[in-house]
């Protein structure tokens, strides 16, 4: 499998640092507001390069965290007259409604930053014994002329960036030994969160949250780090200075960056009005189609979401979900088990196209060839199976539209809702094992219930039940 990656500006091979492994990284938003549909780009890219590598067989520990304090996040709830904590909780939960609806997997870990201050208090520590940073009245700065390698990822040339710096006097930074140093911890102003460290009263800088995450629940070397390119820097490169320098080893092997969301051929902006919100688009479409969208392009380039788009996004999506319910019909209604000797030629144009997809998906995941072929297989589908074919091959089509769709992260086939009297007769099936105290029964069917959203209640006058 080839991964572009960012350090060497090439695709390389990758290689686990442990055989069947794969430890990864995202940046994760700051919660100060409702996502926007560029917040969503990176959660969709790097979901989908989980759910492959786990399709062909990898155990990935996927870390993405939450940025809970930050000046935006403060500077909102003092807007509203509300504590940080509460914007941030907010907002934390509703991210997560909108991660659901795009059908981003939860996270192996994710780690909020108010969470994990020991962690940034002990490295900040290690940086100022190693000599890499120092406390200058109760803020500490990261040195960044100790860390040779400083540009590595960004390719910037630490003189060019010196000479930049110069013009740009930043006020109350006038205690650092030199411009180019960066924030690890902050002195709280009046009114701020504050957590107490051997320094100052204060909070953390941004970039020290994720080397600190990242150290903890990945450990000191980590296979793939990711975000929206405008990390790179200076945040990507901060990170690695601050993680190399402490922990005396190459941080991540890969640094894979998505290309930015512009709306109209415009970068996406509040004041020019040109903005939405992932929550916006939910009102039109089923953000199924948005992670469709989204897929439709190379995650490296730029993507351009327009009205027209998207509706070519919803056509594309409903051709696979028409196809899929047809197969579905074609098999309550076959009449033959086995495979024919002309399905079975067919199957093999399955399995060619499935190797395709792989090809597609290995080569720095492409996204948009991986949907061409989905919609290869759907033609197949659509010319080759119809009522006298064998439930074998209807299912064979089925099976392989829909693993691969999932593991684009779309839903191809919706789980059917259930009747009134299907849900009746196990509510029944509950009360006789219960009479016969048989509780694991009687609990399984609750949990069957509840798994396809019906939630049942006892009461005194019998089991009453809804929907989700
Ligand atoms: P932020 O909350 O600004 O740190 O952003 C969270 C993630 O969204 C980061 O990985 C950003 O790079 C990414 N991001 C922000 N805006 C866009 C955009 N317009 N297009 C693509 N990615 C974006
Ligand atoms: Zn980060």
């Amino acid at each position: 499998m080839k991964i572009y990656n960012t350090m060497t500006r090439r695709k390389e091979d990758f290689i686990p640092l442990e055989n069947g492994k794969v430890r990864m990284y995202v940046c994760g938003p700051t919660v100060y507001n409702l996502i926007h549909i560029g917040n969503a780009r990176p959660m969709i890219i790097f979901d989908t390069v989980r759910r492959y590598m786990e399709y062909i067989g990898y155990d990935v520990n996927y870390v993405t965290n939450f940025t809970d304090v930050d000046d935006k996040i403060i500077k909102a709830a003092n807007e509203e007259g509300v504590s940080p904590e509460e914007i941030a909780g907010r907002y934390i939960a509703e991210c997560k409604k909108d991660m659901e609806a795009l059908n981003v997997k939860e996270a192996t870990k994710h780690p909020l930053a108010t969470e994990e201050i020991d962690g940034m208090i002990a490295m900040i520590g290690t940086l100022i014994q190693k000599g890499y940073a120092y406390n200058s009245n109760g803020t500490v700065y990261f040195r960044t002329r100790k860390f040779d390698e400083y540009g590595k990822l960004s390719k910037k040339n630490i003189d060019d960036l010196e000479a930049g710096h110069r013009e740009i006097k930043v006020s109350g930074e006038e205690n650092k030994e030199d411009p180019l140093d960066f924030v690890l911890w902050k002195p709280k102003k009046e009114g701020e969160p504050y957590w107490t460290s051997p320094w100052s009263d204060g909070r953390p800088g941004w970039h020290i949250e994720c080397s600190v995450m990242s150290k903890k629940y990945l450990g000191d070397q980590i296979d793939i780090h990711a975000g929206g390119e405008d990390l790179i820097f200076p945040h990507h490169e901060n990170e690695i200075a601050q993680s190399e320098a402490a922990n005396g080893r190459e941080f991540a092997k890969y640094w894979m960056h998505n290309g930015f969301l512009n709306i109209d051929n415009k970068k996406m902006s509040k004041s020019v009005g040109n903005f939405f919100t992932v929550r916006d688009i939910s009102e039109k479409y089923d953000l199924q189609v948005l992670r469709f969208f989204m897929l439709s392009a190379h995650y490296r380039s730029p993507i351009n979401f327009s009205a027209e788009l998207m509706e070519a996004a919803k056509n594309g999506l409903d051709r696979i979900l028409t196809a899929v319910e047809n197969l579905n019909h074609l098999s309550e209604n076959a009449v033959t088990e086995e495979l024919t000797g002309e399905e079975s030629e067919n199957v093999c144009k399955i399995n060619t196209l499935v190797e395709k997809y792989k090809a597609a998906m290995e080569d720095d995941f492409n996204t948009a060839d991986a949907v061409s072929v989905i919609f290869e297989l759907v033609k197949l589908a659509n010319t080759t199976a119809g009522e006298s074919s064998s439930k074998a091959y209807i299912g064979e089509l089925k099976k392989q539209i829909v693993t691969l769709s999932d593991v684009l992260g779309i839903i191809a086939e919706k789980e059917k809702e259930m009747l009134d009297s299907e849900i009746e007769i196990l509510i029944a099936e509950r009360q006789n094992a219960r009479k016969e105290k048989n509780f694991a029964r009687a609990d399984e069917i609750r949990e069957e219930l509840l798994e396809r959203g019906i939630i049942l209640e006892d009461t005194r006058e019998g089991v009453k039940w809804k929907r989700v």
